[in-house]
């Protein structure tokens, strides 16, 4: 057992504080990983503070891991040490499941989170990025492209494949118009790569303030949701919008600007319900899915993908000391447009 050293929620309505705790010794499928940034996801704080029920404290947060591979186990043939190396949302899946499904393994029973679960043993509490190290079974570790700076690449592993996915997954292209509710963390990675892909892209925001940020990294357009007009100017517009809102908004609201059979995917993942009226749906044969992240083939696709085209996050770097303070800025939509831990941090 080695020694990690990271910080905690012990409880949900506790700031997180240093803690310390035991990585596995690697087996002979494991890859040892130097952690050296950890974005700081919403989904980081809905878990910290039980938000959706279902949290195990201690809780180490983090699933935007990268870092620099210090040790391999016998049987892993993809790495080696010093690769630069990624770690996402999950860290095993159904890999006993005859019929292990490589593109919706993330939709599978068997799914073991990189934090607050459990290993396939039932017992084993998962610790996530906020430390200093971590092992994980080769399947589960992605190749970070060399030509992307690591710290601003971190984001890419939940925010990254969080919109790659539903974006590939609706088609989203030349021809098509998509807009990106909500330009936060998830929702700017959203705007760089639906560009990318060759849509037309709208930001749909609460207000201008980052108007200028969103031309920048890619949009066509920037409303306002706060401003009525804009309800109204959009109408039976998008074939597609992608919803990142992490509070509840009112969806019907939004699905009135699709066109004819346009869709309505969440990726954000309020505290409670949202009614949706039928008519919001019907005339128009339109739909309302989710998305959740993405398959580990899925997410060293997308990192190809931006390795391709230059694609990482706008970042806010952050010592681990100063957590809380960006839980809080999170929270008032007051980060440009991810905050990243400097793992180094914990050694001062
Ligand atoms: P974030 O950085 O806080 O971004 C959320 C954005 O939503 C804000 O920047 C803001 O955009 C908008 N927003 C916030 N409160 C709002 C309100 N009351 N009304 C209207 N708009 C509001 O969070 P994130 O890290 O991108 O995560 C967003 C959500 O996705 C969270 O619920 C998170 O748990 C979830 N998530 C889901 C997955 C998945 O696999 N489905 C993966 C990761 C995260 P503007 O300032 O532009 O209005
Ligand atoms: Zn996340």
């Amino acid at each position: 057992m080695a020694i990690a050293r990271g910080y905690a929620a012990t409880d949900a309505s506790k700031p997180l504080t240093p803690f310390t705790f035991e990585r596995r010794e690697p087996n002979a499928d494991d890859v040892v990983i130097s952690i050296q940034y950890c974005g700081v996801c919403h989904s980081d704080i809905h878990q910290a503070r039980n938000e959706w029920g279902n949290s195990h404290y201690p809780m180490v947060p983090g699933h935007e891991i990268v870092g620099t591979v210090t040790a391999v186990g016998s049987s892993v043939t993809k790495f080696k040490i010093g690769d630069h190396v990624g770690v996402g949302c999950f860290v095993d899946s159904c890999v006993g499941c005859a019929a292990r499904d490589l593109d919706n393994e993330q939709y599978l029973p068997g799914l073991v989170q990189t934090y607050n679960d459990f290993e396939a043993d039932g017992e084993t509490p998962t610790y996530g990025g906020y430390s200093d190290s971590i092992v994980v079974k080769e399947g589960y570790v992605l190749s970070i492209p060399d030509n992307l700076p690591l710290d601003a690449a971190a984001p890419l592993l939940c925010a990254g494949i969080t919109l790659y996915s539903p974006l590939r997954h609706w088609n989203a292209g030349p021809g098509k118009k998509v807009a990106i509710l909500g330009m936060g963390g998830l929702g700017h990675m959203g705007v760089k790569l639906a560009h990318a892909m060759g849509a037309d892209v709208t930001v749909l925001s609460q207000s201008l303030s980052k108007k200028e940020d969103g031309l920048r990294l890619g949009a066509d357009h920037y409303y306002a949701t706060s401003d009525a007009e804009t309800f109204k100017a959009l109408a039976g517009t998008f074939d597609l919008i992608i919803c990142t809102v992490s509070a509840e908004i009112d969806w019907n609201a939004y699905l009135n600007l699709l066109k004819v059979n346009g869709s309505m995917v969440l990726v954000g993942v309020p505290e409670h319900a949202v009614p949706v009226h039928a008519f919001s749906l019907v005339p128009g044969r339109r739909s309302l899915a989710g998305s959740m992240i993405g398959s580990i083939k899925e997410t060293q696709e997308m990192l190809d993908f931006c390795g391709e085209h230059n694609i990482v996050s706008e970042i806010e770097k952050i010592n681990i000391s100063e957590i809380n303070e960006a839980y809080e800025r999170v929270l008032k939509s007051d980060v440009r447009y991810r905050f990243v831990i400097d793992i180094a941090s914990l050694k001062a």
